[in-house]
């Protein structure tokens, strides 16, 4: 299983970069694209990666913020048969657009949604959606920007009965660093404001993250 980069406030040599977030999670013969950055650009440098856009099955989308799901829209010019999974608390005229443009599957919480990989809710000020990949050593977790707080997220994660392995995504405003204690592995992205305390803490397994970075599990 690998996850590439699409779209990140950073970016490596020859991708593009910008407020916003997006990776693809590649399993064996599936492509799952969480969040969809602000605009086009996670495309540009999904095929940069060599991938072409119609190859996308699935989409999870995190919390209706214009810096995850503006560039949904690009891809469904391209492919009107993703099923793009979408929480029930995105408003309902995006809903509404999404069900006549594309297979809008509307999430209610904990759900499976492929062989291994999950999402669930952590609701707050902003909710968000939240991805669980099930690795065989333990659960890896894929956040949008967080804005409930990594520690309910990873609270709420940690009802399962499998270990977490790590998490990646955008931290936003994470600062309980001894949370993050137990974890293996750590890639802070996107808006997460204490990116360098964090690698700085956890040098052994924290790994920044930019557009054009691909982490193998
Ligand atoms: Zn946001
Ligand atoms: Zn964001």
């Amino acid at each position: 299983m690998e996850i590439k980069i699409l779209y990140d406030n950073a970016a490596l040599k020859g991708f593009k970069k910008g407020w916003g977030f997006s990776c693809l999670i590649e399993l064996d013969k599936t492509k799952i694209l969480f969040d969809t950055g602000d605009g086009p650009g996670y495309l540009t440098n999904l095929k940069s990666f060599g991938i072409d856009p119609q190859e996308i099955q699935h989409v999870i989308l995190s919390h209706p913020h214009i810096d995850h799901v503006g560039g949904l829209k690009y891809l469904i010019q391209v492919n009107s048969q993703i099923i793009v999974h979408t929480p029930t608390f995105f408003p309902l005229q995006f809903k509404m657009d999404l069900m006549t443009s594309c297979n809008m599957h509307e999430t209610f919480g904990f759900e499976q949604i492929f062989e291994n990989i999950y999402v669930d809710f952590a609701r707050n000020y902003v909710s968000e959606q939240f991805c669980i990949i099930d690795l065989s050593h333990g659960l890896l977790i894929i956040t949008g920007c967080a804005h409930p707080g990594l520690d309910l997220i990873l609270r709420r994660a940690a009802r399962h009965e499998k270990p977490l392995y790590g998490v990646l995504g955008g931290f936003h405003n994470f600062n309980k660093l001894d949370k993050l204690e137990n974890l293996s592995f750590i890639a802070p992205c996107h808006c997460t404001t204490q990116k360098s305390s964090i690698i700085q803490s956890f040098p052994d397994k924290a790994k920044p993250c930019a557009s054009g970075m691909v982490f193998k599990f």
